[in-house]
């Protein structure tokens, strides 16, 4: 099978596709003689968040292009041949794009609506359309389920709300074999250092202080980035076209019992916290209901606290993992 991954450079994609790389078997040489498993093709425009080193430089099965997933030509030069897309290529930062949210809109949105199109156009016989459980907006009390309405409060949020209704619209009226994913939030390797983890990790590993937003009661599903992608493979494999799946079963902190982990992680006290004034509409709490995931054999493997000290462990080790270009 062929796959191509949009966005496959940033933090969840690279997962990903390092994990279908590495299935199949060893292979056998530079050439790719020998090569069994899944090839994967890449498509990412390489944004400040997009790492062309969160690949492997060479690999058999792996083909990666520079480009931009609005490029509609290039999408006829790429989907012929290629049985799946997994599409995780967006702007991602809630806080750009309370800022400034043009970007958000023209790649999430209209991105996600071309490349729907594209697929169309070359037969594609599995998508998966790759979001997040911030559609469903705060939730006070128990766990967004598929069908509850979209409640987007950031401009980061609407837009994969409404790159999700895209997906929808083309499976009802296209008979698209798209599949939504939304899933909590994710730690690990290889993320920017603009998102909360790397963020206070390396802060705290430079000496700084770390910014905790309003009184830090935020609260947050963590899931291991590996879990993710072996989630995303499942729905890829035996997810039902049009339908939607939470991707949840993390383990859900304040943003506060968060900090304090990083700073025992990291051998520093609660004198690095500086409160600072709240994110604008910063949703209190996400979590979501993934039963429906699970009924189709999907466990989490990674225990929190170790996914934690090893994540802290590889930005330790990977000093040169810095946050990308301010636009
Ligand atoms: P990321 O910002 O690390 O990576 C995004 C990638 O997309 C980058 O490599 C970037 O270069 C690429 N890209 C951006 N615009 C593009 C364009 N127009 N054409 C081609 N490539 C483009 O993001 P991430 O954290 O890896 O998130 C991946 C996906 O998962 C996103 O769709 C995000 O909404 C979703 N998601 C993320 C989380 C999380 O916790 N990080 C949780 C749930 C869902």
């Amino acid at each position: 099978m062929r796959v191509l991954v949009t966005g496959g450079a940033g933090f969840i994609g690279s997962c990903f596709v390092r994990t279908v790389l590495k299935d199949g078997g060893p292979d056998t040489g530079p050439d790719g003689a020998g090569a069994t498993g899944d090839s994967v093709t890449v498509l990412d425009k390489l944004t400040y968040a997009g790492r062309r080193a969160n690949l492997p430089a060479h690999h058999p099965r792996l083909d990666f292009h520079h480009g931009d997933i609005r490029d509609r030509a290039l999408l006829r030069e790429l989907l012929p041949g290629c049985d799946a897309v997994v599409h995780f290529a967006a702007e991602s930062h809630v806080d750009r794009s309370l800022h400034r949210a043009d970007a958000f809109t023209e790649t999430n949105v209209l991105g996600s609506q071309v490349l729907f199109d594209a697929c169309l156009e070359a037969g594609v016989e599995r998508i998966v359309h790759v979001s997040t459980d911030e559609v469903y907006g705060s939730v006070t009390a128990g766990a967004s389920k598929e069908d509850d309405p979209l409640l987007p409060n950031s401009p980061y949020a609407a837009s994969k709300a409404a790159s999700d209704l895209v997906a929808r619209a083309y499976h009802r009226s296209h008979g698209l074999p798209v599949m939504v994913t939304r899933c909590a939030n994710n730690y690990g390797p290889r993320q920017d250092p603009e998102k909360v983890i790397p963020h206070f990790v390396t802060r705290l590993l430079d000496g700084q202080d770390v910014p905790l937003y309003g009184d830090g009661s935020h609260v947050r599903q963590w899931l291991h980035v590996s879990d993710h992608c072996r989630a995303l493979r499942l729905v890829l494999e035996k997810g039902e076209p049009g339908e939607i799946y939470n991707i949840g079963g993390g383990t859900a902190l304040t943003n506060r019992e968060l900090t304090l982990r990083l700073l025992r992680l990291c051998g520093a006290d609660t004198g690095r916290i500086r409160h600072v004034t709240d994110r604008k509409a910063h949703d209190l709490r996400y979590a979501v209901d993934d039963s429906k995931l699970a009924a189709l054999g999907h466990r989490p493997l990674v225990p929190f606290d170790e996914g934690l000290a090893r994540t802290v462990d590889w930005y330790r080790t990977h000093r040169d993992h810095q946050e990308g270009n301010v636009a």
